[in-house]
């Protein structure tokens, strides 16, 4: 027992000591507690071992022993969640590096960028898409403070159909299947044995590719891969593991496919119609439009940046940007931020609420909340995210001016605090 004991502190030393027991005071100028509510005046938060323990009107000194932060001239706010990152990718780059850059070289690119996402405001991402373990690595690393970074909702790979978009492809066949991830199936029964291969794995989300997809080199367009009895196992076994479903999906009949098999979120949902719309709005699917992407696609376009496969499909999407989420908000569809960086520079994640103020006709009130109390629901953790409260993680952002009726305030965030950590 003892050795058990001293070996199980040896090893705890090895990491950074999670959020000290310090008490730290935060005197804010203006609060948003919650995005659906006014903001209020002068304001101090306490934190302490990580959380929310106080939020009293008004300017309080900090108590012997404490950390104060000036935040007099600033709005503070909840920090925000993205659902849709790649975080061990950047873009450009050639696909062929797929087959040159090993696995742990892109777990330390992804290290650099969580430290870009968290420095940005972005207290939690959704990983939707990693190599097969080092997406649950980058997790657990800014979970324990080894490195910093946001909290990370983990997928590991994307489950996809043979040569879809998420498979290798693009490589002589040996070379691809030297690469292959086994991620793909085939038929009802394989593809949930893939579900629960990827729960055992530790997946935290499944994440599938329900249509062909922009940035592969599958040249099969980008219209619904999975069948529909596929689409139906997929979503029943994973929520029978107490797991979510993400599905990247482009034409209006892969999303409105993906929808009817009850998938929780659609991405992207690029093409989605009315009838796509409707079908998301029965099942209670999310979408997460990812409008970052398609600008950073077109930013990319006629470069020679893509191959001549890509840039097909990249034109043909990047000519949608907007149109399918005023379809999804005329049918009352909830909207759940997201932005698919790794598509476009980690960092860029809060150029998104312009796009989806600009481009899809949102209110800045309604931009906010989407990457706050209605992510942190889609989460399943609105319990401990997205709002500021006393027993909410202390995931607290600061910017100038008033980010309710200029969302841009949001790409110029000041002061971030990640699980109670200050981010340098
Ligand atoms: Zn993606």
């Amino acid at each position: 027992m003892r050795i058990i004991l001293s070996a199980l502190m040896a090893s705890a030393t090895l990491f950074a000591a999670p959020a000290s027991a310090e008490t730290i005071i935060l005197q804010a100028g203006r609060v948003i507690t919650d995005a659906n509510q006014p903001a209020t005046g002068p304001a101090t938060i306490t934190v302490t071992d990580g959380k929310i323990t106080a939020i009293t009107p008004g300017y309080s000194d900090a108590p012997a022993g404490a950390k104060l932060i000036n935040l007099r001239d600033k709005t503070v706010l909840p920090g925000l969640i993205d659902l849709h990152v790649h975080l061990q990718s950047n873009p450009g780059g050639d696909f062929r590096d797929e087959a040159v850059v090993s696995d742990e070289f892109a777990t330390l690119m992804g290290a650099r960028n969580a430290l870009r996402t968290v420095k940005a405001g972005f207290t939690t991402v959704r990983d939707l898409g990693s190599t097969p373990l080092g997406g649950f690595a980058l997790r657990d690393a800014t979970a324990k403070g080894v490195i910093p970074g946001p909290r990370i909702i983990a997928a590991g790979p994307a489950i996809s159909i043979i040569g879809g978009h998420g498979d290798v492809n693009g490589f002589r066949p040996e070379v691809g299947h030297a690469l292959d991830a086994h991620n793909t199936c085939t038929g009802a029964v394989e593809c949930a044995a893939r579900v629960r291969e990827f729960s055992k794995a530790g997946a935290d989300v499944i994440k599938i590719t329900a249509t062909g997809g922009v940035l592969s080199q599958q040249g099969r367009g980008l219209g619904q891969h999975f069948t529909d009895p596929e689409l139906k196992a997929i979503v029943d076994t994973a929520h029978s593991l107490g797991l979510r479903v993400a599905a990247h999906a482009h034409s209006a009949r892969g999303v409105e496919a993906a929808a009817h098999a009850g998938v929780d979120s659609a991405e992207h949902a690029t093409f989605a119609d009315a009838a796509a719309a409707k079908a998301m709005k029965a099942s209670g699917t999310a979408m997460v439009p990812t409008l970052m992407a398609l600008a950073g696609v077109k930013e990319r376009l006629g470069k020679g940046v893509y191959t001549p496969t890509v840039e097909a499909k990249g034109r043909e999407a990047v000519a949608q940007m907007g149109k399918a989420l005023k379809a999804a908000r005329a049918e009352g569809v909830t909207i759940a931020f997201g932005t698919d960086a790794g598509v476009f520079e980690h960092g860029r994640n809060a150029g998104e609420f312009a796009l989806m103020v600009e481009w899809g006709g949102m209110s800045p009130r309604d931009a906010l909340a989407s990457a706050t109390t209605v992510a942190a629901k889609l989460l399943d953790k609105q319990d401990e995210i997205g709002r500021l409260a006393p027993g909410y993680s202390a995931d607290i952002i600061a910017v100038d001016g008033d980010p309710l009726s200029d969302v841009r305030t949001l790409e110029k965030v000041g002061f971030v605090m990640s699980r109670g950590r200050v981010i340098d």
